[in-house]
């Protein structure tokens, strides 16, 4: 397909669908892996639960309720088809990855006992047990495990990252080789990183984590909303993501697991909805999914989400992908061109041998001049791009930097995008020549 041709069917056409175009007609939003726009039909679907609903689920004995219930309900099938997770896998509603991630950590916390495949589960934490994650992880795939191994006196062990920011495998092999005689209980990382956008090879951290009995635990935080996630190809016990990187609202999230698992785990808030029954001295907790989802939860959340797969699904995530590629390449060429430009991650030569598979996030930075000075100056142009550690302070300190700045392209992006994104780091070069 020629740029033209291709340009129309995804960027010029799909900029239309979202609003923020309308209210914002000089922005250029380079900004998606932070958070994406949301397209008009996933704003009306959430409007319609307000105007045609409002109501509460699974308590209410009238229609509006019933029919409330029902689109919440159907999401979570919904869910599982998206990301193509075995029939046996549950959907769990959270507030995002974040919550995600510390569900299931806060959750193992005491279980014990698992099934065969799980041998290394088969009595609760003991001191030293390991939890395995990677340096380019998100703080949400950090933090939580960091605060339960303080709890029960395990210890995490790091995959480190080579210099472009890709895992540095043949370490693995090294660690997998220490651990031989240990208890490993988690073996967990992202499928694509926020920062490089690198997808990883997650089947070496999968064989791992079956041969020792661990949890194999997937943030696809950045992974649902540039391709085709298969969940049983991947074959985790979870898998996690937020809606609002996928066109859909903020404050909606899931867990994917096996319902295996979700039967034998500990709840993780207690509240209305998540019990059977309750007495002075004890309670009986609900059946998963509501065992995991205490109160009112975000109704009209999961109504969005559901309309953000039915339009990613319309698109097309293979044709997202495709897309994505051709306007990764035009930037790494363009800005990889202009003098001065330090681009972090997998180089364009890299990427055409082969050699890695990236989504469209690009980490550069502008020799001498601050990452937060180029953002701000970006802003001056209407260029709206990131700039920070990316919640990735283990991948700054592997890259010994403190931060740095984030161009992210999505479906509604253009080539005309990336022009301005290179007209305006040429401005940002000016100011500081002055
Ligand atoms: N994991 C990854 C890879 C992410 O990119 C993000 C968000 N930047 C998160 C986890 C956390 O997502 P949320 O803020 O929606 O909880």
């Amino acid at each position: 397909m020629s740029t033209n041709q291709a340009e129309n069917q995804t960027g010029l056409m799909l900029k239309k669908d979202f609003p923020f175009f309308e209210t914002n007609p000089e922005v250029v939003y380079l900004d998606s892996a932070a958070t994406s726009l949301t397209p008009n039909s996933v704003i009306d679907e959430i409007n319609r639960y307000y105007r045609h609903y409002s109501v509460n689920i699974h308590r209410g004995v009238y229609k509006a309720s019933a029919e409330a219930t029902k689109v919440y309900e159907d999401t979570r099938q919904k869910v599982i088809k998206f990301i193509n997770a075995p029939s046996s896998f549950e959907t769990v509603y959270t507030r995002n990855t974040t919550e995600s991630l510390n569900l299931i950590a806060y959750s193992f916390e005491r279980v014990s006992g698992l099934d065969e495949l799980y041998f290394a589960w088969k009595s609760g934490w003991a001191k030293g047990d390991v939890i395995l994650l990677t340096e380019s992880e998100h703080h949400s795939n950090i933090v939580p495990w960091q605060m339960l191994a303080e709890r029960v006196g395990a210890r995490i062990v790091f995959v480190p990252v080579l210099p472009n920011g890709a895992l540095n495998l043949n370490a693995l092999e090294d660690i997998k080789k220490d651990l031989a005689g240990e208890t490993v209980k988690i073996v967990s990382l992202s499928q694509v990183s926020n920062v490089t956008g690198i997808v990883y090879d997650l089947e070496p951290f999968q064989s791992f984590a079956r041969e020792k009995g661990a949890l194999f635990i997937v943030d696809g935080a950045q992974a649902v909303c540039h391709q085709k996630v298969d969940v049983t190809a991947i074959d985790c016990d979870f898998y996690v993501f937020s809606a609002h990187k996928m066109l859909g609202p903020t404050g909606i999230g899931v867990v994917v697991g096996k319902r295996s698992l979700f039967d034998k785990m500990h709840p993780f808030l207690g509240g209305g909805d998540m019990i059977l029954e309750v007495h002075k001295g004890a309670t009986t907790y609900n059946e998963p999914p509501y065992k995991f989802e205490a109160g009112t939860p975000n109704i009209s959340g999961v109504f969005g989400l559901a309309a953000a797969i039915d339009y990613l699904e319309k698109v097309d995530l293979n044709e997202i992908f495709r897309w994505e590629q051709e306007l990764l390449y035009y930037a790494l060429e363009k800005v990889g061109k202009i003098d001065g430009i330090i681009i972090h991650g997998p180089s364009l030569e890299e990427l055409k041998k082969g050699q890695y598979e990236k989504v469209g996030v690009l980490p550069f930075g502008i020799e001498s001049i601050h990452p937060h000075d180029v953002g701000t100056i970006l802003d001056d142009y209407k260029v709206c791009i990131r700039a920070g550690h990316h919640c990735c302070q283990l991948l700054m300190q592997a890259w010994n930097v403190s931060a740095t700045n984030r161009a992210s392209f999505y479906l509604y992006n253009d080539h005309s995008d990336i022009d301005k994104l290179v007209e305006a780091i040429q401005g940002v070069q000016k100011v500081f020549k002055r």
